[in-house]
């Protein structure tokens, strides 16, 4: 049985002087005990609403969220379902979720509940329990952003999300951090949902790549086999998109405008507007997924 069980969810965002924008429109995801799924695409596509969701911090319009096989009860962030502290979150930016009038020891026991002591943690997390006593601004990002993961982990998480954790870090940072919440999962037996928009480093770390675009999992699969044969056209994007090591490279001409607006999203398949390969189906119906794959080039089903 999976740790989460997302099912054609659906979240909206309201607000008073703008339409609905479907953030999530129509999502099926899970992840198992001890596993790393990586979710990718380009921001704006819904990735961080869709982790808000499974937190339970906002409230989905349509589907369902199974953790730990009973549905996730969105009471906001406040107030959260007390089983929903086993989901921990670190986000992007270490220095804007830690306190800095605070020593680090005392926040990481903040969200203590039966977990190791703060010392232990910061040891797991390749610092030292000693550190326990300093601020956070004698810390570098990457440490701090192991801080941030002792302190989801004082919890003891059966699942943990990281929102671009290592985006705001540097490249060195960036491996390292990354490589430490995937041994972390692995070790604990937790699942760990890993969102960035950086298909290189998920590939080091995820046993499954969902990839997501303009609301819809158009791709999901085995690392090895999406990284070897990509078969949505936005995934062979993204892949031609990642710089070459010498740091050339950036977006491909494959791919080219912004993710569309998605207050009035393209019809049948979001992503024609952009696709090369784009039919006469493609603006007139949406592909369903098959075996993994939501595109009219790799449907099989009679018409
Ligand atoms: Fe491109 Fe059509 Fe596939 Fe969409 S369904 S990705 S437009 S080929
Ligand atoms: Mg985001």
């Amino acid at each position: 049985t999976p740790l989460l069980a997302v099912e054609n969810l659906v979240v909206d965002h309201r607000s008073p002087d703008r339409p609905p924008v479907r953030a999530v429109a129509g999502v099926d995801l899970s992840v198992a005990p001890g596993e790393v799924v990586g979710l990718v695409g380009e921001s704006g596509c819904g990735k961080s609403t869709l982790a808000r969701a499974i937190c339970g911090i906002i409230r989905p319009s349509g589907g369902s969220i199974g953790f730990e096989g009973r549905p996730v009860t969105p009471l906001g962030l406040r107030r959260r379902d007390p089983a929903l502290t086993r989901i921990q979150m670190v986000f992007q930016d270490p220095f804007a979720s830690l306190n800095p009038r605070r020593r680090v020891g005392g926040q990481i026991a903040d969200g203590r509940r039966g977990g190791p002591p703060p010392g232990e943690l910061l040891e797991r997390v390749g610092l030292s329990a000693g550190m326990a006593g300093r601020y956070p601004h004698e810390f570098s990002g990457g440490q701090r952003q192991r801080i941030a993961i002792a302190r989801a982990l004082a919890a003891q998480p059966s699942l943990l999300i990281g929102d671009e954790p290592i985006s705001a870090l540097d490249a060195s940072a960036q491996a390292q951090v990354a490589a430490l919440m995937r041994s972390l999962t692995v070790e604990s037996g937790a699942g760990l949902l890993f969102i960035s928009h950086d298909l290189s480093v998920v590939r080091m770390i995820a046993d499954r790549i969902a990839v997501m675009y303009l609301g819809k999992i158009v791709e999901i699969g085995r690392t090895a086999e999406v990284w070897a044969d990509p078969k949505h056209p936005y995934t062979r994007a993204l892949l031609a998109a990642i710089p070459a090591p010498d740091g050339a490279g950036t977006l491909p001409a494959e791919l080219p405008g912004d993710v569309p607006d998605p207050v009035s999203p393209p019809s049948g398949c979001r992503f024609h507007p952009r696709c090369p390969h784009a039919m006469d189906i493609c603006s007139e119906r949406e592909p369903v997924q098959e075996r993994g794959v939501a595109c009219w080039l790799h449907d099989s089903a009679p018409e």
